[in-house]
């Protein structure tokens, strides 16, 4: 089952990408994995995926600490409390979740101490719900710039998660609108050359976040149910 269903989502990422004239092998699929046991992740990992999500951290010990699991890249992307930081940054090599300049400088403190440097993704809330984590568009760039001044963080980028719809083309200006900050912030000459992925996009409307540009596609159900 899992297999077939990523062996899916791969062809409707290769034709997302035909129709935008992007390359598959540019864009990271992660396996959102919360709820999910180790056997079913060692599944996944068995077809191929080298990316693995989650939003817990007590859940991602869990699985980092089964030996049989082998996990590339460790992604958390779901809402972290500050005194949660030490532990994802110990176990995380990207946090997709940072949305403010406290939560960043708390990261920085705590990866100082272990000599690493914490890439992260700065969350904006695009669709400025209010029930959403993120920053709002308005204060992005502000922040950016406090962030980028942390010696032990490293943006890689920009995160969204779009309202749940029944339609995939109702969230398309979302995706959009994570899209043109980006590009703003390379205009304005904000980064110091490196790129910014965007990550976007889940099982309902990954294929119109591919063709907005997404770097990172964040599946759970498409590949477990
Ligand atoms: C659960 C989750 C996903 C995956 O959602 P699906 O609809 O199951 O693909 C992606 N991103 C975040 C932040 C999530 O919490």
């Amino acid at each position: 089952m899992i297999a077939e269903n990523i062996c899916s989502v791969r062809e409707r990422i290769a034709r997302a990408c035909v129709r935008c004239g992007r390359d598959p092998g540019q864009i990271t699929l992660v396996a959102i994995s919360k709820n999910r046991s180790a056997e079913e992740v060692g599944e996944a990992i068995g077809s191929g995926i080298t990316d693995i999500g989650e939003n817990k951290i007590q859940e991602a010990r869990l699985k980092a600490d089964n030996r049989d699991l082998k996990v590339l890249r460790w992604h958390m992307v779901g809402h972290l409390q500050s005194n949660k930081v030490k532990d994802a940054v110990r176990m995380f090599d990207l946090i997709h979740s940072v949305d403010s300049e406290e939560l960043a400088q708390e990261i920085d403190k705590q990866a100082a101490r272990m000599d690493k440097v914490q890439d992260i993704l700065i969350q904006v809330n695009t669709s400025q719900e209010e029930s959403k984590f993120g920053l709002r568009p308005e204060a992005l760039n502000e922040t950016f710039l406090m962030i980028k001044a942390l010696k032990n963080v490293r943006i890689k980028g920009l995160m969204t998660i779009a309202p749940l719809v029944d339609d995939p083309e109702k969230v398309r200006l979302h995706f959009r609108r994570l899209k043109e900050l980006r590009d703003r912030i390379y205009e304005l000459r904000m980064t110091d050359g490196g790129r910014l992925n965007l990550s976007m996009g889940m099982s309902d409307d990954f294929e119109v976040a591919i063709e907005e540009g997404a770097d990172i596609i964040r599946i759970g159900r498409a590949i477990y149910e």
